[in-house]
């Protein structure tokens, strides 16, 4: 998926054209309290094209000096790593030198970049945002992000100039594996180890990218192609406050992976950036391990595992079907384990319930607790049918599919999950009106 950057200075307006491209869609992770709702990347699915959209603000420079220096550092790492630049500008604070300076250095970009005024909420403002023609574009795109003026303009513009979105490696037999987790966390020890069992058989595939690494495999004679985020490292230095960007290679690989094998450092515990990227792979629906590394060097009596275990069962609220893996890829300990679990959560990922079995438990499920009543009438649930798998979905027949609360829909998840297990794979179930 195509990754759209807005870079800008402070308070041009960056994070409100970004909620506005968004259009806030129902959340589901934010439902669970504890999990943040700040997120600055989002996958934008609206349009016909979907892309990812980043903002890249959030420092706080101190003095100006400061500020161009991190300006330079988050235009560096856009032209790095997106695929189109929404340059925002604001017309209330006019240009300034610190515009000019990423100007210069965005011309010299082979990538398409969009130079976007912002705040021009009314004639007045569109009359001064000529101004900007001073930074030698030729084109200039002018919106108030706040009112959503000229924003569909914008968002056409971008469309027209994403590249084609190349089709998907559809292999249905290949189970995909991406391993993610912050930098440092180990990534790359534990892919050595892992692959170092499976050595034999492993080799790198054509079509790895620049963001990721693949190894084609077979463990248990099934194939698996092993995504690594970690095998390519950038070079030079990046500032740690950009690194929301080490979270794109994150969300690329997510993208086309089935199996998330989420990499914590038992010694560090669970970042901010770990529950971001875990509810991003919970919505986008891939199956998901929790694989707590560097388990040696933690010291441990008979109540530390459990405590742990506790600990992110209470983070990852929102991943009560996560499998939690405790390993050292230093020593070895347990890494040998992981493939085992992993072709369990692909079966369970893959897999279809009888409809007749299905319908008995939703049936004793409403029996037990009966949905509410809306708008005067009693909600009624008709039947239930298992409509796809990776991850299993579900359809539920009702008679207003509207009236149905959040809860509900988890009350019955549940349930499901109760009766079949289908441990480590997110469910969807969606509430549709019988016609
Ligand atoms: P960021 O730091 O670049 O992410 O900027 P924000 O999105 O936080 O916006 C900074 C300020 O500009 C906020 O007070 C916004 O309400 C305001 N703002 C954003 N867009 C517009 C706009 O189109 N018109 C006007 N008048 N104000 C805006
Ligand atoms: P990556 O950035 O996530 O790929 O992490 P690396 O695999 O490069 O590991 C980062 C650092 O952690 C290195 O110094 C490793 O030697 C160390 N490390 C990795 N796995 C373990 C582990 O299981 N135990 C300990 N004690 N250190 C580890």
């Amino acid at each position: 998926m195509p990754v759209v950057a807005i870079v800008g200075r402070p308070n041009v307006g960056k994070s409100t054209l970004f909620n506005r491209i968004l259009g806030r869609r129902k959340a589901l992770v934010e439902d669970f309290p504890g999990v943040t709702r700040d997120r600055n990347y989002a996958e934008v699915t609206r349009f016909d094209k979907p892309f990812t959209l980043i903002d890249t603000g959030g420092f706080e420079p101190q003095s100006q000096e400061r500020l161009l220096q991190q300006m330079r550092e988050q235009s560096q790492l856009a032209i790095e790593e997106a695929d189109l630049i929404v340059f925002l500008l604001d017309v209330q604070q006019g240009l300034t030198p610190a515009d000019q300076d990423v100007a210069n250095m965005l011309r010299r970009v082979d990538k398409p970049v969009l130079y976007v005024v912002n705040k021009v909420d009314g004639d007045r403002q569109e009359q001064g945002a000529a101004e900007f023609y001073a930074l030698g574009v030729e084109d200039i795109f002018t919106v108030s992000a706040e009112h959503g003026l000229g924003v569909n303009h914008l968002v056409a513009g971008i469309l027209a100039r994403l590249p084609e979105a190349p089709k998907p490696v559809t292999d249905e037999e290949v189970t995909r594996i991406a391993v993610i987790g912050r930098p440092n966390v180990g990534k790359s020890s534990l892919v050595n180890r892992l692959l170092g069992y499976e050595r034999v058989v492993a080799n790198p595939v054509a079509g790895t990218t620049r963001d990721s690494v693949d190894t084609a495999f077979v463990y248990n004679r099934k194939p698996y192609l092993l995504i690594d985020t970690a095998g390519i490292r950038r070079k030079g230095k990046v500032s740690q406050k950009l690194e929301k960007f080490s979270v794109v290679q994150a969300l690329k690989a997510m993208e086309r992976t089935d199996i998330v094998l989420m990499v914590i450092d038992a010694e560090e515990g669970v970042t901010e950036q770990d529950l971001n990227v875990a509810g991003y792979a919970h919505e986008q629906g891939r199956a998901l391990l929790l694989v707590v590394n560097k388990w040696d060097a933690i010291e441990k009596d008979n109540q530390t595992l459990g405590r742990f275990v506790e600990k992110i069962r209470v983070t990852f609220k929102f991943l009560p079907y996560a499998p939690i893996l405790f390993v050292s890829a230093l020593t070895g300990q347990r890494v040998a384990k992981i493939m085992g679990e992993v072709e369990k959560v692909a079966l369970e990922y893959n897999r279809q319930v009888g409809t007749g079995e299905l319908n008995k438990v939703v049936e004793k499920a409403v029996s037990s607790h009966p949905p509410a009543v809306y708008h005067g009438k009693r909600l009624k649930i008709f039947y239930a049918v298992q409509v796809g798998v990776r991850p299993p979905s579900f359809v539920i027949f009702v008679s207003k599919a509207e009236g149905f609360h959040f809860s509900y829909e988890r009350y019955l998840v549940n349930k499901i999950r109760d009766a079949f297990g289908f441990q480590g794979t997110p469910i969807r179930l969606f509430f549709r009106d019988r016609e």
